[in-house]
Parts: structure tokens; sequence; C-alpha cells
């Protein structure tokens, strides 16, 4: 396998580094690596154990008095130099992420694009750490917020996007100043290996420390939960399901740590009777079986206007019925395959949920046999139809199940289906109409973290603050004023003048010591001390 080569990936490697050296941990039980596509084990990686955990941290510890002194643009430098070096492995990694979940490669190729955009991102941003100034209450008195580096920031990611969401955090951390620890998913730790071993090289090249960056594989007790709970990490950041993010907010709150959570969605699109089906039918495609209906942005409900309703499905059922699937790796397929076996039983659990509480499906519903899909991942997209108050549909199943939901009346009657759910992540409105388009951006509106107008739910650019409302945890990454949330803020108010005055003018009057007193009190110390 030649990407695995290029990447200078093992069948047995240690699954913790602390950014050069990687730990002798490959005695250790492993988690063992098998490929969706063709259920082929393909590496074998030693689980940290708990004296690992304890290494990892100490050493970030140190790193962070280094890397916190370094001037933010010379961090941005390092971060620089990261993306340029995901340049030269952009094929290998975008192969191998492609390989190790089953999404398609085209969609493995723009993760490692994402990491390299957020790299970009982040040089500009190293010199616009910036707090702002403002008027003091108080005369010759200056009053203005700043920013320093908060410590260690634990990434703990989900399988679907193994080194984007990695990138997003650990980047804009490490120009804050921050040093991070990533905790990746067990479903997908060769990409975050072979993304270890790319950084690497730029540690080495700069002769930096250890404990910069670190990457630690292990399972829940001896790591993920352990990072939950230890006070040396001041941030943890958790992307991954409602339930796992509900556990992590709570531990991490139990201690008063701070956390960015960024959990499951339940993206809904609201195509009204004005809506351009040339641009919404493929943003609908796209956005429900792109990486197998496994993104957290995936489209899962369709809410058509009645008047528009049957001439959606058409177009839905023919581009369904067009759409390949089988390995991920050849471009003439849209779709690979779910992650693991269990998320078939997942797919196939929610496919009777539909049918007993009353839907129908209307293309799909079944898992896919053959030689081709001997892995036993494989599902057909699925369409089904339904109404919004379904138990199923309020969940997030993660797979490529499309729900088709009909409104009527006025656009409002839509966007209060679309809001009737727990999750608040992604959402999109089709329609050429102003009014419609207006109404759905305001207050009233979509009560999601992201809303789009004539695209689709799925995917977002580096630059916009990404995360979501309601269940979906209220955190926020990637760009725009979201590197705040990795710093820690300070106000400050500095006097020059030569008197006290203080806020809300508040009098306290004492008589200001004089040279004279203060000898009277040195006199009265001394005859004290005398006394004793
Ligand atoms: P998951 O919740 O099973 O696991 C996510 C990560 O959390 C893994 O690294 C896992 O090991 C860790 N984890 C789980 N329980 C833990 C605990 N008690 N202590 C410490 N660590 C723990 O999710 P998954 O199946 O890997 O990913 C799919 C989910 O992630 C979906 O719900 C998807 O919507 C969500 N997701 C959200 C975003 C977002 O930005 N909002 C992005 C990607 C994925």
């Amino acid at each position: 396998m030649n990407f695995l080569d290029a990447l200078y990936l093992e069948k047995t490697m240690s699954g913790t580094s602390t950014g050069t050296v990687w730990l002798d941990n490959k005695g250790n039980k492993k988690i063992v690596v098998t490929s969706p596509v063709d259920g082929e084990k393909f590496a074998a990686i030693g689980r940290a154990s708990a004296s690992d955990f304890d290494h990892v941290v100490r050493e970030a510890q140190q790193a962070f008095s280094v890397w916190r002194a370094m001037p933010a643009p010379k961090r941005g430098e390092i971060v620089r130099q990261i993306g340029l070096r995901l340049r030269d492995f952009k094929l290998p990694l975008g192969t191998l992420i492609a390989y190790e979940t089953g999404k398609p490669l085209q969609e493995g190729l723009g993760e490692v694009q994402e990491v390299i955009d957020i790299c970009d991102y982040c040089v500009g941003q190293s010199r616009m750490l910036y707090g702002m100034t403002t008027v003091s209450e108080r005369p010759e008195h200056r009053l203005f917020e700043q920013y320093h580096p908060l410590g260690i920031v634990a990434i703990i990611t989900a399988f679907n996007f193994p080194v984007a969401v990695w990138g997003w955090n650990a980047m804009i951390a490490a120009i804050c100043g921050d040093v991070s620890i990533w905790k990746p998913s067990s479903k997908a730790p060769a990409s975050a290996i072979a993304m270890q071993k790319i950084v690497a090289r730029v540690l080495e090249h700069n002769n930096l420390p250890e404990g910069i960056f670190s990457l630690i594989v292990g399972d829940r007790n001896n790591v993920g939960e352990k990072i939950l709970d230890d006070r040396r990490i001041p941030l943890v950041s958790f992307t991954g399901s409602v339930a796992s993010g509900r556990v992590a907010a709570a531990r991490v709150a139990g201690r008063l740590g701070r956390t960015i959570l960024e959990l499951g969605g339940n993206n809904g699109i609201i195509i009204t009777e004005h809506a351009d089906l040339k641009l919404a039918v493929p943003a609908v495609v796209f956005g429900a079986v792109g990486t197998a209906g496994q993104r957290c942005t995936t489209t899962r409900r369709l809410i058509i206007h009645e008047s528009r309703y049957d001439e959606v499905k058409e177009h839905l059922l023919r581009a369904y019925g067009s759409l390949k699937i089988g390995n991920p790796l050849l471009e003439a397929n849209h779709m690979g395959p779910l992650i693991d076996r269990n998320a078939v039983k997942a797919y196939l659990k929610a496919v009777k949920a539909i049918i007993r509480q009353g839907g129908t499906i209307i293309f799909g519903g079944n898992s896919l046999k053959g030689e081709e899909y001997a892995s036993g991942c494989y599902v057909e997209p699925t369409l089904a139809e339904v109404e919004n108050q379904f138990p199923v549909v309020k969940e997030e199943t993660f797979a490529p199940i499309l729900y088709l939901i009909k409104y009527s009346g006025g656009v409002e009657n839509g966007i209060a289906l679309h809001n009737d759910v727990e999750q608040g992540l992604s959402s999109a409105i089709f329609s050429t109409n102003h009014n419609q388009v207006e109404g759905f951006l305001s207050a009233a509106g979509s009560d999601c973290g992201i809303a789009n107008v004539n695209i689709g739910t799925s995917g977002a650019e580096i630059g916009g603050a990404f995360g979501g409302e309601k269940n979906t945890g209220g955190g926020r990454e990637s760009g725009s004023d979201a590197w705040k949330f990795y710093m820690r803020r300070q106000t400050v108010t500095v006097n020059y003048g030569q008197g006290l005055p203080l806020a809300q003018g508040i009098r306290f009057e004492i008589e200001p010591p004089t040279r004279g007193d203060k000898y009277l009190h040195e006199i009265l110390l001394k005859k004290q001390e005398k006394n004793f």
C-alpha cells in the first residue's frame, strides 16, 4: 500500500508522541485499525497507558513555558511550515483518510486542504491577537484588554473528520501560545499518527522542545476520561455525539474547566415554493450522501413546500437512482461505506423505526451484499417520507438517510418545523424570494449556528466561526474570533496620575502617609520590638 509507506506508517505502531519522540507502547494492548473499504486490518496501534498519559501532560506543561514566551508571529511561522509540509503530503494523507474512514478520495483530499487553509489563515491571525482599548471613567487612567496563552488544550476528535477538526483547534491554539494534546477517535487513529509525523518534521527542523503538539491514542479510561478530569488541562475541545458530549461537558464543568463542544446535528433544508431546483437538488444530494451521511453537517431533513413536493421527490428519485456506491478510492463512485458494521446496524435499526413509526421508505433502506461490499459496511442511500414529529426523525442517525417532510402555508411554517428538533448546527433555505430569505435569517428564523441561503447545509469554509446551538453544544472553532476562547482574557486598568479615584465615584479617604508619619511609625515599631 504506497500511501502508507509514503506517510512512514508501520504495521505496528506506538500511538503516543510528545512531538518527535514516540513512547515505546507498541507492546501495550492494541487498537486494530480496519478499513471499512475492503475490511483489511492494516495497522495495529499501541494504546496509551495511564502513565503514558501522565508523561504526555508533564511534557506539555514544560513546553508551555517555552512556547508561550515565543512571539506570536514566530509561532505563526511554525504553523506556516506545517501548512507547507502538508502540501507535500496531501495525496497520500488524503488517500489514507479515505481508506481509513470510507469517505470518497475527493473528500479526503478536501479534508487535508482544510488543514492547509487553516494553517494559512493562522499565519495572518498570529499577528492579530488584539484586545480592545476603551475609555476609563477615571481621570488619568487607561483601560484595555489583553489576551494571554491559556495552557494545555486537549483536543478530542470524532472519526468522521480525522484530521480537519484537529487542524481547526491545534493551529489556532498554537498561534495563541497554547500547547495541545490530541486524542483522536479509536476508529480513525492512523490518519492522526500520519499527521503527527508530518508535524514532527517541522518541530525537528526548528529545534523545538517536546510537548508542543502531542498525540495520545487510547481508550476512554486511560486517556479520554483522564483528560476530562485533569486540572492541568484548562480547555477541552470536544467533538463527538450529543450523548458523549453531555458526559464530557459535565465532567469538565465539575472541575470548573472550560469546554468547546462541537456535537451532533440534525440539519434541515427548507425548499420553498420559490426555490430554484437547479441549485437545490444537487446541494441536497451532496449534503445527504457526502461522507455517506456521516458529517455533522449532513442534510437529514428536507422540508418542502407542498406545491413543489412531488417535483422535488421525482428529481431526488432520479438522482438517487444514478448514484454509484462502492470503493471510495475510485473516482467514479459517489458514496463509500459507513465507518464500521455497528454503523450499519444503527442504519438498519433506523430504517425499521421509520417504518414502525408510520413512514415510507421510497428509496434504499438496505445494506449491500456482494464481493465489492465484502467489508460489510456498505448501505444504500435512503429516502424516506416522514412526519417531523416521529421520534426517529428527531435523532441524528449517522448514515445516509434523508427525510422528506411536507409543509403548507407560509415560510414561517417551514421554519417552525425546521427548528423543532433539539440540535442546532447547520441549516439552509432555497428560495429566490427576498422576504422568505430574510425571514429565515431573522431572529425568528433559523435557530442554528450556521444558516445558508441557496447552498446546502454540508461543509463550511474555515474563515467563519464553526459550531452550533442547542444540543450541538454552543462551541465555536476555526475562523472569525473563535481564537479568543483559546486564550486567557485580562482586563487591565493603569493609573498614570497622582490621585487614587475609585470607580463609581466611591469615596474612601484616609490620611495619605507623609514622610513624617512614616518616621513616627518606624519609631513606634522599634519601641514595640524592645518591649517584647
Ligand atoms: P463519539 O461521541 O463516539 O466519539 C467522539 C470522541 O469522543 C472520540 O474520540 C471518543 O473516543 C471520545 N469519547 C467518547 N466518550 C468519551 C468520554 N466519556 N470521555 C472522553 N472521551 C470520550 O462520536 P463519533 O462516532 O466518533 O463521531 C460522530 C459524532 O460526532 C456525530 O454525532 C457527529 O455529528 C459529531 N461530530 C460533530 C462535529 C461538529 O463540529 N459539531 C464534527 C464532527 C463530528
